[in-house]
């Protein structure tokens, strides 16, 4: 089993150091999600995500598409099965970039999976990341701040901890866990 889950909480640059790992580390698999949270400026169907309305995320729900879903600030994300089943039977070494719940989620089903918690150097460095993206209103960072504090609790849950102070640096020891 060569699979590893990324979790941490929102803000902590999750989705950067897994575009660095697709930079750096082609030899890794990145499933992509399912969401039906629009595309941010930037991001494109099929890369960053598959982006779906709720009716067809409700419909992959009921013929049990995905490994795991969760909400996630009021949108629905999901990892869908086959293409991360295909992967791993191939034995490349594949990695999820997913909220807690469904970390929690990927637990049951596959507890052989190893556990990745991805930190912030501090508190106010979340903060400060989230204030400053700039793509989302006060309301929804509030939200997300809120979920961050109940999610860096659950740092004990995990098998390795991996403190996000340089991208590329954290790409690079993210890997080195899973390939290990
Ligand atoms: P964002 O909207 O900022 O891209 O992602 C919001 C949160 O959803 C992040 O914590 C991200 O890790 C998580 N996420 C992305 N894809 C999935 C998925 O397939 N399943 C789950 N449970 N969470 C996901």
């Amino acid at each position: 089993m060569r699979l590893t889950v990324l979790s941490g909480p929102s803000g902590v640059g999750k989705g950067t150091v897994v575009a660095a790992v697709r930079r750096r580390h082609p030899e890794v698999w990145v499933s992509v999600s399912v969401t039906t949270r629009a595309p941010r400026p930037g991001e494109t169907d099929g890369v960053e995500y598959h982006f779906v309305d709720a009716e067809e995320f409700a419909r992959m729900v009921k013929l049990g598409e995905f490994v795991e879903h969760a909400m996630f600030a009021g949108h629905a994300y999901g990892t869908p099965r086959r293409p991360l089943v295909e992967r791993l039977a191939t034995g490349v070494p594949c990695l999820l970039e997913i909220e807690l719940l469904g970390a929690r989620q990927v637990r049951s089903a596959m507890p052989d999976a190893r556990f990745v918690f991805l930190v912030p150097p501090t508190f106010d460095e979340l903060t400060r990341r989230l204030t400053t993206r700039g793509t989302e209103p006060p309301e929804v960072i509030a939200r997300r701040l809120d979920r961050a504090r109940i999610e860096l609790a659950a740092e004990t849950e995990f098998d390795h901890v991996v403190v996000n102070d340089e991208v590329g640096g954290a790409a690079d020891r993210l890997v080195a866990l899973m390939i290990d």
